[in-house]
């Protein structure tokens, strides 16, 4: 599998596409985060994906937000950061397996970073403000503050103190806390070892039902025996309860998108945390507990789809809305929305002659299997993922 391509954009998190996009809010992680954006792909089908239905569930209307609107949100320092450590870990499997050593990986830390400020020196300058206002001012980040609800991994690394009044350049403790989560990385597995089979695998499927999923892996590696093992990275600690059921619906997502694509179950599931010591938790997922995840998946889309056919994606506040960038849209916190604009996949018919056309989903049970356009914030999942 290539390396990601440089075009592009996270349309939600305004990241170049060199770099996995931002996933599953506060994970840090490209499937998570952010969901991959591409100009083309404001014009391709929308799809399920783990984020977006995270998002539907948390509040209707959020989900509107990123999935229909396509409202930019920018990233906070820390899902950044996630985004640049998936993308490390993403290249390094480029290098020879004798290279893969620690030394080789931070190298890329510096010039993955130099490629995202080349190409959105805007964002590049926004995290550093973020992060000397970090240094200067403490407390919860309002609605212009992060999007994505803390993570553990968000805890103030170096280059994030709180509460100091000394001017200092942020850049290099931020930089070197990505350095140290691939110090983490390396004491949980050594990438000599092994290879993966791919590495920002887009996964795209219907379910029979005809539902779209797609999302991005971050890796999925095949024993000799051909068993498949998911791994997502996560730049944050290990769990507490919520978030790990917010993990494990993800990685559930992903193990049906494989099973609908190679009549596969995946041998395993891996979760690997890069955060405070670092923690892998692995998880067997069954056959028999797939299909009734997707009766959840298939609940969620009827759910979405009907809400679209009214217009009325309700706002639900709750503890979210303190990371939701677009409070100041939302009725619950007595903004306006905008008119709803409609389905994505309605604005297609207004795609100049000429565009780049949707790909093909040839109907129920239809499914491809392809690397990314661009290498998306890990595990992430497209930006046209409804
Ligand atoms: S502020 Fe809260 S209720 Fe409003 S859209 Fe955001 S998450 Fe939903």
């Amino acid at each position: 599998m290539g390396s990601p391509s440089l075009t592009g954009v996270n349309e939600q998190a305004g990241i170049p596409a060199t770099v996995p996009a931002l996933g599953v809010p506060g994970t840090g992680s490209a499937a998570d985060a952010a969901d991959a954006a591409e100009p083309a792909e404001e014009r391709r089908r929308p799809a399920l994906s783990p984020s977006r239905a995270a998002d539907f569930k948390q509040c209707p209307l959020l989900y509107r937000f990123r999935a229909v609107d396509r409202l930019p949100e920018a990233p906070s320092p820390a899902a950044l950061r996630g985004t640049l450590v998936h993308a490390v870990l993403e290249r390094l499997f480029d290098l020879p397996a004798a290279e893969r050593v620690p030394a080789r990986a931070k190298a890329l830390v510096g010039a993955v970073w130099a490629e995202i400020a080349a190409e959105a020196p805007e964002l590049a300058t926004a995290v550093a403000e973020e992060l000397r206002e970090r240094g200067t001012a403490a407390g919860p980040a309002g609605p212009a503050g992060p999007t994505d609800p803390p993570d553990p991994g968000e805890t103030p690394q170096p280059g994030e103190s709180v509460g100091s009044s000394e001017p200092v350049d942020p850049l290099p403790g931020w930089l070197a806390s990505a350095e140290a989560l691939l110090d983490t990385y390396f004491a949980l597995e050594d990438p000599r070892s092994f290879e993966p089979q791919s590495r920002e695998l887009l996964v795209e499927t219907e379910l029979g039902s005809g539902v779209p999923l797609r999302g991005y892996l971050d890796r999925l590696d095949v024993d000799a025996e051909g068993g498949l093992r998911i791994v997502d990275y996560k730049t944050g600690a290990a769990p507490r309860e919520a978030s790990e059921a917010r993990a494990l619906f993800q990685m559930k997502f992903y193990a049906l998108a494989l099973l609908e694509l190679r009549g596969t179950v995946p041998e395993q599931l891996r979760l690997v945390y890069l955060g405070e010591g670092g923690e892998e938790l692995t998880y067997r997922p069954e056959a028999g507990e797939l299909r009734r995840f997707q009766r959840i998946l298939e609940a969620i889309w009827a759910a979405i789809r009907e809400a679209d056919r009214t217009g009325d994606f309700r706002p639900r506040r709750g503890p979210g809305c303190a990371w939701c960038a677009h409070r100041a849209l939302c009725p619950a916190w007595d903004g306006t929305p905008p008119p709803y604009p409609g389905w994505p996949e309605l604005r297609a018919a207004s795609t100049p002659a000429g565009s780049p056309a949707s790909p093909p989903v040839s109907g129920p049970g239809s499914a491809s299997v392809a690397g990314p356009a661009h290498g998306d914030a890990h595990g992430g999942e497209a930006s046209s993922a409804a």
